[in-house]
């Protein structure tokens, strides 16, 4: 369309013919009806087309608008999500509030969680205060072999607890203690013994070399079978067995050497020898069915900085974070050693605390939040 085609001028001709010098008008109005039609369908066709364009226009426009306007909220929404994260930083949540302990580089190598084995031998400490006599501290409801033997202080505790909780649920006394701690030379006589008893290779089964025996730290112990009416039996024959090894856990301790778990301990399974480790720790170990060397490893996955490991008053273990503790439950988190000491944090609102050195380099903290009882669980008696 140009404005030419709108000037009735251009339409007359410049050099009319004669006898044809009629104006335009003129021949519109001689001309027949259809062609007038026809005149009067392009002007109509010059509209459409004049509305379509125009439409087609508007409708590009709008198109455009559209898009300049989501680029725009985009644009905009991106500058208010770094204008949140700058806020983000600038001004953090309500931080939980911690209290801070420090444990020194030998404190590595002390606590219930420990892991003495083939590879991780034992840091005998200079003073051994913590040992004490059984046959002086125990209870009525189990026996000791000798009257030499020693655990630790706690352990102690702990274990005639769990021995009256047995009595009472087998419904009769029934443990011998067999062995306790070990001196580096006691470990020595042991081994030596072995071997002239069953041999070299029996020895390497099943004795740890002196200085490498979890019996090293008071927290460990054999125990056999012997009832009131002086008959022995093996553990694992024991008809109460199971019982043994679910009461076990509610006290903190483990079956350290299940069949399944040579793989990882290096010692042949034996039904016999216990292992004290304590409560939250003992109920993840058995749950999971871990042994001590895989729960070690796993505590790793566990920092204040990411997820903690956690236990609700359900029982259920599972992770959470520093905002999301249970209110009533335990979490549990390992800290890596520092090379002379190291600051531990330890949530403030705790009820209660425990820190053990893992024997190599860092440190597993659990943490109790109110009161719970965890709900029962035991080892498989066999693996
Ligand atoms: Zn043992």
């Amino acid at each position: 369309m140009t404005g030419n085609d709108r000037n009735p001028n251009s339409r007359r001709p410049s050099n009319k013919a004669p006898g044809k010098s009629v104006s335009e008008r003129e021949v519109y109005k001689s001309a027949p009806s259809r062609y007038r039609k026809r005149r009067s369908g392009v002007n109509m066709a010059l509209v459409l087309i004049t509305v379509l364009l125009t439409a087609a226009l508007a409708a590009s426009v709008i198109h455009i608008a559209k898009l300049s306007k989501s680029a725009i909220d985009d644009r905009r929404d991106s500058i208010e999500e770094a204008i949140n994260s700058e806020k983000d930083t600038m001004s953090p949540k309500p931080q939980v509030e911690m209290i801070t302990v420090t444990a020194s580089a030998e404190e590595v190598h002390r606590g219930d969680l420990i892991l003495v084995n083939y590879e991780n031998p034992y840091v005998f400490p200079e003073d051994e205060s913590e040992l004490v006599t059984v046959y002086e501290h125990m209870s009525d409801d189990y026996r000791v072999a000798y009257n030499t033997f020693l655990l630790d202080r706690d352990v102690m505790d702990v274990f005639n607890d769990f021995a009256a909780a047995l009595r009472e649920a087998a419904g009769e006394r029934c443990l011998l203690i067999n062995s306790t701690y070990r001196s580096y030379a006691d470990q020595e006589l042991t081994y030596n013994n072995y071997v002239t008893d069953y041999g070299e290779e029996a020895a390497r089964e099943y004795v740890s070399d002196p200085g490498y025996s979890e019996h090293h730290t008071g927290l460990a112990m054999d125990l056999t079978i012997l009832l009131d009416d002086g008959t022995y039996q093996k553990m694992a024959d024991y008809e109460h067995y199971d019982v043994i090894n679910t009461i076990c856990v509610e006290y903190g301790f483990i079956h350290r050497y299940p069949a399944t778990k040579e793989g990882y301990t290096h010692i042949a399974h034996e039904p016999w020898h216990y292992r004290y480790v304590g409560v939250p720790h003992s109920y993840v170990i058995s749950k999971e069915k871990y042994c001590l060397e895989e729960y070690i490893a796993f505590t790793k996955n566990y920092t204040l900085e990411g997820k903690l490991l956690s236990i609700d008053a359900s029982g259920t273990v599972g992770e959470c974070t520093v905002d999301t503790m249970p209110e009533t439950g335990y979490v549990i988190y390992y800290v890596p050693a520092g090379e002379t000491e190291t600051e531990l944090k330890i949530p403030a609102a705790a009820d209660s605390y425990s820190v053990s050195g893992n024997n190599s380099d860092g440190f597993v903290i659990s943490v109790r939040f109110g009161e719970l009882t965890l709900p029962e669980s035991s080892f498989a008696v066999v693996g």
